[in-house]
């Protein structure tokens, strides 16, 4: 009698255990490129290793149809929502910047004054947090629902692709420092006073500078990269130290340009070695702190900023672009390789997708006839306050106009005894004459509607009242706002950008790979804020605060 208690006591407590040891992912592995646009996966297939982006395809599950469903189309706010779920309506990162009505600054998404960098050999006065993320993470409910023995790690080149993943709450986030000279990851005062030994030890072994050692050459005979448009071209940057936009890039004779600016280590962004460097680093993390060995589900982000930087320096049809995925996807395959060793090829889960997508470059697209263009945004803010000078009297109307959104000086509205809400509808019916801009809301009109569909709704999803401006505009598609008053003209325009609603920044991959994932593909229309409620499903959790995507339901059939 006293063993059958004894047994069924065991069984009751042992069960439990079990059940969550053999079904949960010992470790998620969260992947973000950033500006990989869908189309990419494709284009270059024919050479990807078996071992790479064609693996994840092959054995897990294919989303071709993932679509980002608000404006602007940012690094910051597509990492903070395909971990929040949420959009920036929610969340509250609006941009990679914004205006500041309060102080009358531009802030940037993880800056924050009462924090300092940990890890520089620079003195700094000026840290980093995820305190202007409003809303919770998945990594974030990972932590509380284990009562914080999850580990969450957050590693990228950029601050904001490390900073946003990992919440509120994570362990670690880890980026790039280009501005001290040894190339080190650091991190904020907001995770730890010091860098753990193994980052220490990693910063120490000298990997930036090593391979800043080598030069880049493309992967393949440069005359076989057939899906791209000759190397030197007019649409491409010739970045410091190069006379012409060509391979190869010896970074020995340009780190010395470099230097000058005090950005010798930053050289490693517009490098694949950028994304190697990287990989090293979250294959280091991932040992070091035991990922997927805790008896609970760990949770690591690998953020690849390096496509980002080459995609805006030499644009997507560039050679450069082309080669930086395919040796991307040799990283990945690295990645793959390493992850199934350790944890065991179905003890992890894994998803991959982008924060954002790019535009052809104007001047490549008008040359092979297709439309395009540039908006003149200085211009605009000079006839724009010529015409509230002309109606109102003359004043500083306009706080700041960053190409998507103006603020108006609500002081000066306030002393003229004006209605906010007119002004704006003013402000709006002359922008919406200019011929490059397609719609022009306002903060009254986002704050009292409901858009149900279109790019008014994406425009709402993308609004937040405390943070917007008064009156956000949209460019005509391949428009691109041009801030720089030295460009006059869309040839001068080189390289790419991102931001819009349109197809070509808001098509982006997602694939889901290892543990329970079934093997397959959906064309139906899905979003990247359904990646955190379908990890709540899988990892039984609460979802994120501000979740609203739908779970993938292909992925648990
Ligand atoms: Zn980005």
């Amino acid at each position: 009698m006293i063993r059958i208690i004894v047994i069924t006591v065991l069984f009751l407590f042992i069960t439990p255990v079990l059940i969550s040891q053999t079904d949960q992912p010992k470790l998620v592995v969260g992947i973000v490129v950033d500006q990989m646009r869908s189309d990419h996966l494709y284009k270059y297939q024919d050479r990807f290793s078996n071992g790479g982006f064609k693996r994840l395809i092959r054995e897990g599950y294919n989303f071709k149809n993932t679509l980002y469903n608000y404006i602007p189309t940012y690094t910051a706010p597509g990492h903070a929502s395909i971990y929040s779920g949420a959009t920036p309506s929610t969340h509250g990162i609006i941009g990679n910047t914004w205006y500041q009505r309060s102080t009358k600054q531009v802030v940037t998404n993880i800056g924050d004054t009462n924090e300092l960098i940990v890890g520089t050999e620079e003195v700094n006065s000026y840290g980093a947090s995820p305190r202007n993320l409003l809303s919770s993470t998945i990594t974030d409910q990972l932590r509380m629902v284990t009562q914080f023995k999850s580990k969450v790690i957050s590693v990228s080149i950029k601050d904001r692709g490390a900073i946003l993943p990992g919440g509120h709450t994570a362990n670690a986030a880890y980026w790039h420092d280009w501005k001290s000279s040894p190339g080190y990851f650091i991190s904020s005062s907001y995770y730890m006073e010091e860098l753990p030994k193994w980052v220490s030890n990693f910063n120490k072994s000298g990997k930036s500078d090593s391979y800043l050692k080598d030069s880049w050459s493309t992967l393949y005979p440069i005359d076989s990269y057939e899906a791209s448009a000759a190397d030197d071209n007019n649409y491409e940057r010739a970045i410091g130290g190069k006379t012409s936009p060509t391979f190869p890039y010896d970074y020995e004779s340009m780190r010395a340009r470099y230097k000058e600016i005090g950005a010798e280590f930053q050289l490693i962004w517009v490098s694949p070695a950028g994304n190697s460097l990287l990989t090293d680093f979250a294959i280091e993390a991932i040992k070091n702190e035991k990922l997927g060995s805790n008896g609970v589900t760990d949770f690591i982000n690998i953020s690849y900023s390096v496509p980002d930087i080459i995609g805006h320096t030499f644009g997507p049809q560039s050679v450069e672009f082309e080669d930086v995925i395919l040796r991307l996807d040799r990283d990945i395959e690295n990645l793959l390789n390493s992850l199934d060793a350790t944890i065991g090829n179905k003890n992890y889960l894994l998803f991959l997708t982008s924060d954002h997508g790019s535009v052809p470059v104007t001047a490549y697209l008008r040359d092979n006839k297709l439309p395009g263009g540039i908006a003149q945004i200085p211009q605009y803010q000079v006839n724009l306050t010529n015409h509230l000078n002309s109606k109102y009297g003359s004043g500083d109307w306009i706080e700041y106009f960053d190409g998507e959104s103006v603020y108006l000086n609500h002081e000066l509205i306030k002393q003229k005894k004006l209605s906010l809400s007119v002004v704006q509808r003013v402000v709006a019916d002359y922008l919406i004459t200019l011929d490059e801009i397609t719609a022009a809301l306002t903060a009254s009109d986002l704050q009292t509607q409901s858009y149900s569909h279109g790019i008014n709704q994406k425009l709402q999803k993308g609004y937040h009242s405390k943070r917007s401006g008064d009156v956000l505009i949209i460019l005509k598609p391949a428009y691109v706002p041009n801030l720089n008053p030295k460009i006059a003209s869309f040839q001068q325009m080189k390289g790419t950008t991102h931001g819009s609603g349109y197809a070509y920044d808001s098509h982006v991959p997602m694939l889901w790979f290892g543990n329970s994932i079934p093997n397959g593909e959906s064309v139906r229309k899905v979003s990247v804020i359904d990646i955190a409620p379908s990890l709540s499903m899988f990892l039984n959790i609460p979802l994120p605060s501000g979740s609203e995507g739908e779970p993938l339901i292909e992925l648990f059939d």
